[in-house]
């Protein structure tokens, strides 16, 4: 017998040429023109919640049994909830964008008690595959609610079709794993992990066979094929299930990467496409645990993901800035002890990560091209 299970053969979780994917995460189909299949059987009437740029362009292939569109425009609780006792009266939900737009859609399901269909239109974010969705309350960013949708579809024409450098910061959500084990590591060796969450070497394990997936296809998600897309993806849904099924766990998935994209928008009132920021992040990082930064620098630059700050709409100044302040900012925010409480940001430490970013991307041209942005975010 052989098989990814059998001892002696590796477990290829992301293995590209698996038909049927493993377990450990949402029903998901890899496919094309699978949006003109929804009217086949999705409940009707179904309502889409979806981007103001999107929709134009799906509307035609949704609008027989439409009994509803909410186009995303917040995510505050309060005005979701709302939203959620305004809505038309529907027999199902179709989400359809790249990461609000799915969220959205997931908390309405729950409020509404409809069952779910989600198409992820870029790789940004793996909301897609993750039970609760990532809402604002109180200035905060709030996991609630629970979906588990009766499938996700990914159509490789539609992810393709998205802004390339979106699809390709999808994988900050997935190379942060490789700052995430270095921070759970530390705090267990100090007594600062949680006593709710002791260090796992098998989730550990599991987390880096991911980063490894995808570091192996770093070439394939530059360029968007349809293997990239489904390592990328197939990466994501067990990133979004391993929250949950770690028991609400995050260490073994994030740390001090995503701290420091706290840490920025809270400093810049900006919201940033979530793995460029979270890139910058895990490179700061390794930088400050001295764990292979030079490796995880090439990761992001092969992978097309420009973690410049002026690739996110901000300059050097704000990001050091925020580099500085995020010892302080993970004790005023409470979040998990990471190398971020272990050892200060000086400024060597920011002109040298300064230094090496602009020895790899090159230094930003004066008019540079606008950050991308709309609603496959
Ligand atoms: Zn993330």
């Amino acid at each position: 017998m052989t098989g990814p299970d059998t001892p002696g053969h590796p477990r290829t979780r992301a293995n590209p040429d698996a038909t049927v994917l493993p377990p450990g995460g949402f029903t998901t189909v890899f496919g094309r023109e699978l949006i003109g299949e929804l009217p086949n059987f999705v409940h009707r009437p179904w309502l889409v919640v979806t981007m103001a740029d999107l929709w134009p362009r799906f509307e035609a292939q949704l609008s027989e049994h439409l009994a509803g569109v909410h186009l995303v425009t917040t995510l505050e609780l309060a005005e979701l909830e709302m939203a959620a006792d305004a809505l038309s009266p529907c027999a199902a939900i179709i989400g359809l964008g790249g990461g609000q737009a799915l969220d959205v859609a997931k908390f309405f399901a729950w409020r509404r008690g409809r069952p779910l269909f989600q198409v992820p239109t870029s790789m940004t974010t793996n909301a897609a595959f993750a039970h609760r969705a990532a809402l604002r309350h109180e200035g905060r960013e709030v996991g609630l609610a629970w979906a588990i949708p009766e499938a996700v579809y990914v159509d490789v024409d539609v992810i393709r079709s998205a802004p390339p450098g979106l699809n390709r910061s999808g994988v900050g959500d997935v190379l942060c794993h490789h700052t995430a084990e270095f921070d759970w590591k530390l705090a267990h060796d100090l007594g600062r992990e949680e006593r709710r969450w002791p260090y796992d070497e098998g989730l550990v394990a599991e987390a880096r066979e991911q980063v490894g997936a995808v570091v192996g296809a770093l070439d394939d998600i530059h360029d968007i094929t349809d293997t990239g897309i489904r390592v990328l993806m197939t990466a994501h849904r067990w990133g979004g299930a391993a929250f949950h099924d770690a028991g609400w766990n995050a260490r073994h998935l994030d740390g001090v990467d995503h701290a420091y994209l706290y840490t920025l928008e809270n400093q810049t009132g900006r919201s940033f496409i979530h793995g460029q920021a979270v890139g910058l992040g895990t490179y700061l990082g390794a930088v400050l645990q001295d764990n292979q930064p030079e490796v995880v620098l090439g990761w992001l630059h092969r992978a097309g993901v420009d973690i410049r700050p002026e690739a996110m709409g901000v300059d050097w100044e704000a990001a050091g800035t925020a580099m500085q302040r995020l010892a302080w900012y993970v004790r005023h925010a409470d979040y998990p002890y990471t190398i971020a409480d272990a050892r200060p940001v000086t400024d060597d430490v920011v002109a040298g990560i300064r230094d090496r970013i602009t020895a790899t991307y090159g230094a930003w041209p004066a008019e540079g091209p606008a950050a991308p942005r709309g609603g496959f975010v």
